[in-house]
């Protein structure tokens, strides 16, 4: 028997619609610059402001399913190409502007781009690389066109706000299936040609509801929400669509901010929640520690995209009084997995095992299923011991990347996905990321993770940053080395002094053989570590140990 329930599509539509009526008078607010007055503007202006745009992108040629493409930094033009693309049946490609110029082209030209809509400080970028776009017919540029140019790199170039100014108020936006494509992102891969992860509006209305949800990210329209992570990084992680959903006011930190920025946006807008990567949050504490900030407006900050060292979530808490809400996700999941809250059971635990509990990646959320499996295929048990690789399904979970075969390497026999971390789950469902498959180090056959080194070595109060990577061995294979950068007010450490710090809790096989000191530990384009260039780095290092 059916039930009988209204066939109400989940589309975007409802979250640009609801937030106009009932939260007209809330505000999205943009960091143009530094020394500059933020650009504000209510969602009751931005609503026009999106009916104009989706009518200016259709007089520029843009029809349902065609790709539209941004390389913009957070703001509010931003957010209302978000809103609109999708909303009018068009398909809107975030470009990592920080990728390399062939991986920018390639994804243009495989994305099939039509419009490129482009922050005047990103053109520097685009500039050596748009003779090669091959899809490309307009340019919009998200501010003053350089010197009135009409044409840029041969495109027909239009500015933004002369685009919207043209266009009608009203856009006769379609009634859209749900699994209509709404957005695509590219995964940065650190193998091959990036993959397009291609959402549906369902995806991401499920993926919103749910990330609102008390247990995930907890928003309401009380929030303050400020995504440090980029828009072009897996949707700034779903929270323009969720705030935008709840009515929550956004702070959008513009151009390149800088940590001192960042701390004067929260202490300005009174920021209730911040998301972003853990290096944007060690940037924030060497701010805070050396010069102060206020940032008691925060009630919570979201670190995740890789693994928020439990110092750093002790650090928040015990200094500022801010719990770090840990996060686990993927572009391939919009990207929302897991979160690390203390179920009420474990409130008692002592305080060591609470933090314990909370330097984890989490529980999943609601409608995320995971499973961790072993070379056969089997499960492993959830004992919190067992390692396997982390293999997940939900609906917000991609089923084959776009243009792409769904091959074995990515999928399981029975359609889950494969995620390629390394995990254990204990009895009570909190995920444990051990490393991604290729950042584990095997030695003399036994496994090390990195991640725990990692995090142990981000402990000692003279480090600011640790990364571990595999070196070749030629009697156990593998060994870890450990690159460190040391904090710049604490003064010296040495080698022994930090191999002495980790030996209580490691094995003695498992200690790094040696330690490097460098500046600083390379960044990829969305701020995480760049293990690969450590690795070129340290191809042909031979451990002292001989
Ligand atoms: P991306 O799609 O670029 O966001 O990268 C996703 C990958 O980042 C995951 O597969 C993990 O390897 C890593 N990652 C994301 N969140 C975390 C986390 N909280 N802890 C450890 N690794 C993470």
């Amino acid at each position: 028997m059916l039930g009988r329930m209204m066939d109400y599509p989940l589309t975007l539509r409802h979250i640009l619609e609801r937030s106009n009526r009932l939260f007209p008078r809330k505000e999205v607010v943009s960091r143009v610059g530094d020394g500059e007055a933020p650009m504000r503007a209510t969602y009751g202006e931005i609503y026009p402001r999106v009916h104009r745009l989706a009518g200016a992108l259709r007089a520029l040629g843009v029809a349902p399913g065609d790709r539209v493409a941004s390389l913009a930094w957070n703001h509010q033009r931003h957010l209302e190409l978000y809103l609109a693309v999708p909303c009018m049946g068009a398909v809107l490609h975030t470009v990592n502007f920080r990728l390399f110029p062939d991986q920018i082209v390639y994804i243009v030209n495989h994305a099939e781009d039509k419009v490129l809509f482009v922050d005047p400080s990103v053109l520097p970028v685009l500039e050596p690389v748009a003779d090669r776009l091959t899809t490309v017919e307009h340019i919009v540029i998200m501010g003053e066109r350089p010197s009135g140019a009409d044409r840029l790199f041969g495109w027909p170039t239009h500015e933004y706000e002369e685009l919207l100014a043209a266009a009608p108020t009203e856009y006769p936006f379609p009634n859209l299936a749900e699994d209509t494509a709404a957005a695509v992102c590219y995964t940065s891969g650190t193998t091959g040609n990036p993959k397009g992860v291609l959402y549906s509006h369902r995806a991401l209305t499920l993926h919103s509801l749910v990330e609102a949800m008390s247990d995930v990210l907890a928003l309401s329209e009380r929030d303050v929400v400020m995504p440090v992570v980029p828009m072009f990084h897996a949707n700034s992680w779903g929270l323009p669509y969720t705030s935008t959903m709840v009515g929550a006011t956004q702070v959008l930190p513009g151009p390149a901010p800088t940590p001192e920025a960042l701390v004067r946006l929260i202490e300005s807008e009174r920021v209730t929640l911040a998301a972003g990567v853990p290096t944007v949050w060690i940037g924030i504490l060497a701010v805070l520690q050396e010069g102060g900030g206020d940032i008691s407006s925060l009630t919570r900050i979201m670190c995740g995209g890789s693994a928020a060292p439990r110092s750093l979530i002790e650090t928040y808490e015990r200094q500022f009084g801010v719990p770090i809400w840990h996060a686990w996700g993927m572009t391939e999941m919009s990207p929302l997995g897991t979160v690390a809250h203390l179920k009420s059971q474990l409130q008692d635990l002592p305080e060591e095992e609470r933090f314990r509990y909370r330097a984890t990646q989490g529980l999943p959320s609601a409608l995320v299923d995971i499973k961790a499996i072993d070379d056969q295929g089997d499960d492993v048990p959830w004992d919190g011991q067992t390692l396997g690789e982390l293999v997940v399904r939900g609906p917000w979970v991609t089923a084959g990347y776009y243009q792409e075969p769904a091959t074995s390497e990515c999928f399981t026999p029975d359609g889950w996905f494969r995620t390629g971390d390394v995990v254990t789950i204990d009895p009570e469902g909190y995920l444990q990321l051990a490393d991604r498959t290729k950042d584990l180090v095997k030695s003399g056959g036994e496994w090390i993770s990195s991640v725990d080194l990692e995090n142990a070595l981000m402990a000692h109060p003279k480090v600011a940053e640790a990364a571990v990577i595999a070196v070749s061995h030629p009697k156990w294979d593998e060994r870890p080395l450990a690159c460190v950068v040391r904090r710049r007010e604490a003064g010296d450490v040495s080698k022994d002094e930090l191999i002495e710090f980790l030996t209580p809790n490691f094995a003695r096989w498992a200690l790094p053989d040696d330690v490097v000191f460098l500046e600083e530990i390379p960044k990829t384009s969305v701020g995480k570590f760049d293990k690969k260039i450590l690795r070129d780095r340290f191809r042909d290092y031979v451990s002292p140990a001989g």
